[in-house]
């Protein structure tokens, strides 16, 4: 026996209140250590086996035909292409944020090309074709015999299913929803979404057909999260936003056949998800030139994209408390640091200061590349003085207030000089001059 924890994933010998790992209390839940341990056993037959030349792809007919395109060209640059034949991709995300309209948007296209089998758990199939009416206008499909429903949530059931069918294209919503006979545990809890995932994934592999599983992600911790699904599956992918902002993006975070830095951006519009071709001046909000704003160039994968950082620094109106530091849209952690750095080193003392920071658009941004906007916009704030428009800033700050250049600043220059901006402020770099834009190379943050 062992134990799983339902937030995190992380797996112990010894049963405690408390997740040692991501410190939720009540996550850890006892699961079956192999999967034969359950009673049922396939039986046993001889392995198939094959010398290895006869597996070289590039003899083989198909050349490019091993990436299925999902119809939508910012998904398929964040799975790399496409779908592979086979492949298990996981998408979560908060409730709400639109999983199942890009669900519903991705299926209604490949149903032109590939028959659907839709494991509907978390809606009724009727709730489900009311989404489909409206993202589709009201209008009769002719391909939408292709898109099959099942409200059956057993796995095996499904499995069974498949053996008699022919599918191109499976979509489990949710893995919470489904449960297998084999297991003893509730539908949703560590044991069922391990075993369901693992069952949803040999089909994949066996029968060449790609998955795409929904992950609900429950801060209550009463059902696992994607978390322990993840070691099992392809691809993890994360679609980020909020309601009260009309982007959505779609990021991998785990990617067998791509890479896990690219993002797609899609807008959320009355009649559904829309695509954003050129994300790149996206996320910039204001025209206006008052203190406290800072634009910032990050790469996101193969793309430059341009976010406005806004800082608030107020006075602490009493001694008591904790100062406040709310990050949103990086971490806080490098909120805490930056503000060290920059009271120490910086020439700017914030440690009476509550400081707040935004970035823009509801993008989370990872890419140390943002910090020397961040501080410019706190510095911004605490002179109450503006930063120009025309101005971008793009470069890591480290500890001992030394601002580093930072790989992909060639696309940066170009992209920047590109959207128009006069000016980019870079780290230390071997770049030269460039025609058409001032390159200022900051070497001190107190140089800011
Ligand atoms: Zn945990």
């Amino acid at each position: 026996m062992k134990y799983v924890c339902s937030s995190c994933g992380s797996e112990f010998l010894k049963w405690s209140g408390k997740c040692s790992s991501c410190g939720e209390w009540g996550t850890l839940e006892e699961v079956e250590e192999t999967l034969s341990s359950s009673g049922k056993h396939e039986p046993v037959k001889v392995a198939n086996y094959g010398e290895l030349a006869k597996y070289n792809i590039k003899s083989s007919s198909k050349k490019d035909e091993s990436h299925i395109s999902t119809g939508y060209g910012e998904l398929d640059r964040v799975l790399g292409k496409g779908f592979v034949h086979g492949e298990v991709v996981l998408l979560s995300g908060e409730p709400g944020v639109g999983k199942s309209t890009l669900l519903m948007q991705v299926v209604m296209k490949f149903c032109k090309k590939g028959r659907v089998l839709y494991v509907c758990g978390e809606e009724s199939p009727a709730q489900l074709y009311s989404r489909f009416d409206r993202l589709n206008n009201g209008k009769d499909s002719k391909y939408s015999s292709n898109f099959v429903v099942t409200e059956d949530t057993v796995v095996e059931n499904i499995l069974a299913l498949l053996e008699n069918e022919k599918f191109d294209l499976i979509v489990v919503d949710s893995i919470q929803s489904v449960s297998s006979t084999m297991s003893k545990g509730y539908a949703g809890s560590v044991s069922q979404v391990r075993l369901s995932g693992s069952l949803f994934t040999r089909i994949a592999k066996t029968k060449g057909i790609p998955v795409f599983i929904v992950g609900q992600i429950n801060k209550g911790g009463d059902i696992a999260g994607p978390k322990v699904l993840e070691h099992i599956v392809d691809c993890v992918l994360y679609m980020e936003g909020d309601q009260y902002n009309q982007y959505r993006i779609v990021r991998s975070m785990k990617n067998r056949f791509g890479s896990t830095n690219e993002i797609g951006v899609f807008e959320m519009r009355s009649n559904g998800l829309e695509e954003v071709g050129n994300p790149s001046l996206l996320f910039l909000e204001s025209e206006s030139d008052s203190s406290g704003s800072a634009i910032g160039a990050i790469m996101q994968g193969s793309r430059v994209v341009f976010v406005e950082v806004q800082a608030l620094v107020v006075a602490r109106e009493s001694e008591v408390g904790p100062m406040r530091r709310v990050a949103n849209g990086i971490k806080k952690p490098r909120l805490d640091m930056l503000c060290a750095v920059l009271s120490r080193k910086g020439g700017v003392f914030l440690g009476d200061k509550d400081v707040f920071v935004n970035v823009v658009g509801g993008l989370n941004v990872n890419d140390p590349s943002i910090d020397l906007a961040v501080c410019a916009a706190i510095k911004s704030s605490v002179k109450d003085v503006s930063i120009p428009k025309n101005k971008v800033f793009f470069g890591e700050v480290g500890l001992t207030g030394e601002i580093r250049g930072m790989w992909g600043v060639e696309s940066i220059v170009s992209e920047s000089k590109r959207a128009g901006y006069d000016e980019l402020v870079i780290g230390r770099t071997k770049i030269g001059e460039s025609a058409g834009i001032k390159v200022k190379k900051m070497i001190k943050i107190s140089s800011l």
